[in-house]
């Protein structure tokens, strides 16, 4: 594998700025890894569609800029992946659905528009669990992604090819979803770092809405910087989504840069831990606070009791949004359409069998119970319940940040399961985001970074920092500490530890 593909973003960008290396060159080198990773029937298959042509004359286009000394930005020429969520002009967006199969967005959402303004080439869209329901990646229509660590585990979910993408040096960054830990669980399991923003952030205007009032678009990467770096690229005011800040989160990559926890209070979730989770987890989390101990934070516990029922109120609230908001693919305004068999032709009959076809089963068993909980006798008792649920964990956060100036917990209760063990069974399924959920349902932001491997399996473990609303520079600012302690730990970067990327790395040198 060239060496090329190895460095950061913040090192590529260095690199394309002193002219070591062109944007042509190193978009190539992507594609070219692509090419050698991503297919076959053991490849990792992070990316649903490639984009050749366009990302080099986006890179061409760079290289004659900086030619005549054009003034660029700073990550202008560094590639990056697109989760298949979000919609982007001449490439298709599926949303990893069937129904969506072939469909092209007639416009670009707000993040993909700044992409294209800071001119970083867009290699392509990555998959995921079929409109981001799921937390391993089989829930998409068109197969699973497979982690770099072990070809035969899951890559985390719904976000499984962004992270697969970045951890297999696909690509060195990407964007992601999080709606219930979509950029932050498959970081975990994948030995790589995602940020979910404070809600609205980053505008979600051209993200496929799975839940209006939990989705958030952020980054995937390998290092702390590098999401900084991006997390400002993307970030900031739309007037295209109602839901976006006008003051939001500033500083990051300085705080990143900073990297400093001297005199901060970090609070250990006491209901995030125990039972249910590895002890490989626990015990790298233990590793962690630790050493952020020793860098001068002081680490206390704290309590979220109504974090134990967050799980339950987010399997009402985000059934009930997606419902609705998958209501509009109804075989007449996008993508595709099933005629019935036989019988009358009604408008009702074509919706039911598009719905029938294009729908996978997750998908469908959630816009049952979500329409079950928004029935009218329901109502009150599951939605409106719910929704009170999440007051009382946005007061838990108050209450938490009023102590403390972050909190810390394990990302994910387990490393990555094996693909197909927990396919059959949703709840065992839900359960991966019992850490991370919580952050979506009070908007506050989160980041996921690797705490090491634990011990029983040798595969990644993630630690979880969630800050204040729109403090999600602290998020930087401790992570990227932790982050240089961890990798002085392991002698280097986490993924030199994997042991299937150094197969992968072979199968490109043959090529
Ligand atoms: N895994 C969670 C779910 O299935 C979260 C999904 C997401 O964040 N998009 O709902």
């Amino acid at each position: 594998m060239t060496e090329l593909i190895k460095h950061s973003a913040a090192a590529l960008a260095a690199k394309l700025a002193a002219r070591e290396v062109s944007a042509v060159e190193l978009t190539q080198a992507h594609l070219d890894r692509i090419a050698a990773v991503d297919g076959g029937e053991r490849g990792i298959h992070a990316f649903l569609h490639v984009n050749t042509a366009e990302a080099l004359a986006v890179a061409a286009d760079v290289d004659e800029r900086r030619a005549r000394g054009e003034e660029l930005h700073e990550l202008a020429g560094v590639p990056i992946a697109v989760k298949d969520l979000i919609v982007t002009v001449g490439q298709p967006t599926t949303a990893g659905s069937k129904i969506l199969e072939g469909w092209h967005s007639p416009y670009d959402a707000t993040v993909v528009k700044k992409l294209r303004a800071a001119r970083m080439p867009i290699l392509g869209k990555t998959n995921l669990d079929e409109f981001a329901m799921g937390s391993s990646t089989e829930h998409s229509a068109y197969g699973p992604t497979r982690n770099p660590w072990d070809l035969d585990r899951i890559p985390g979910g719904s976000g499984g090819g962004s992270a697969a993408a970045v951890a297999s040096f696909e690509a060195p960054l990407a964007l992601g979803t999080d709606t219930g830990g979509s950029i932050r669980q498959p970081g975990a399991v994948t030995g790589t770092v995602g940020v979910k923003p404070t809600y609205g952030g980053v505008s979600r205007y051209g993200a496929i809405a799975m839940a209006s009032s939990l989705d958030q678009i952020g980054p995937v990467s390998r290092t702390v910087l590098d999401s900084a770096l991006l997390h400002e690229v993307i970030g900031g005011h739309d007037p295209f989504d109602s839901t976006s800040l006008t003051d939001p989160a500033t500083g990051l990559v300085a705080a990143a840069r900073l990297g400093n926890v001297k005199g901060m209070k970090i609070g250990v979730v006491k209901e995030l831990g125990g039972e249910g989770y590895q002890a490989g987890v626990e015990a790298r989390f233990a590793d962690s606070l630790e050493m952020l101990r020793s860098a001068g934070a002081e680490i206390v516990e704290v309590s979220c009791p109504n974090f134990d029922y967050a799980l339950g109120a987010y399997y009402l609230i985000m059934p009930s949004e997606a419902s609705s908001n998958l209501a509009k693919f109804d075989g007449v305004r996008y993508g595709l359409r099933v005629l019935p068999e036989d019988g009358p032709m009604t408008i009702e009959r074509v919706m039911g069998s598009t719905r029938a076809a294009g729908f996978g089963d997750e998908v469908k068993r959630r816009i049952i119970l979500g329409t079950y909980a928004l029935s009218a006798g329901y109502y009150d008792a599951y939605y409106g319940s719910a929704q009170k649920v999440r007051t009382l964990i946005q007061r838990d956060f108050d209450a938490a940040f009023a102590q403390v100036d972050v909190l810390i917990s394990p990302t994910a209760p387990t490393t990555a399961f094996k693909l197909g063990e927990k396919l059959d069974d949703p709840l065992a399924m839900y359960l991966n985001d019992v850490a991370t959920i919580p952050a979506n349902m009070a908007g506050v932001p989160g980041l996921s970074l690797p705490s090491g491997l634990a011990d029983e399996d040798g595969l990644p473990a993630g630690i979880q920092l969630l800050a204040p609303v729109r403090q999600d520079a602290r998020l930087y600012r401790v992570g990227a500490v932790l982050e240089t302690m961890l990798e002085q730990s392991w002698g280097g970067p986490i993924l030199a530890k994997a042991p299937a990327l150094a197969e992968l790395a072979k199968t490109t040198e043959a090529k």
